[in-house]
């Protein structure tokens, strides 16, 4: 089943734990808060997809190949979901 945005953003009002999102260039778990809150301006980021983070800069690690395609697809999912961190948070977790 196809998680949807809304889906997503919906069950996230329902549960309480830190949520991350993931950097798409080096993969790291970066909590909402902290993305927005903490430190803000050490992420480059469009609404929930990140594009680079304190950890890399914006330079890309040596990745598996399957790593990278992850973090791909991580990328193309995250600029669905516009400035619904939230909700993508939850998709990565029954995503990953
Ligand atoms: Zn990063």
């Amino acid at each position: 089943m196809r998680l949807t945005p809304a889906r997503a953003a919906s069950r996230a009002t329902f549960n309480d734990k830190t949520m991350d999102i993931i950097c798409t260039c080096c993969g790291e778990p970066w909590s909402i808060h902290h993305i927005l809150h903490d430190a803000p301006e050490e992420f480059i980021r469009d609404g929930a997809l990140i594009t680079a983070c304190e950890c890399c800069k914006g330079v890309r690690p040596k990745l598996s190949e399957d790593a990278r395609e992850y973090l791909d697809s991580v990328a193309e999912a995250a600029s669905m979901f516009g400035d619904d961190l939230d909700g993508f948070a939850c998709f990565l977790e029954d995503f990953s």
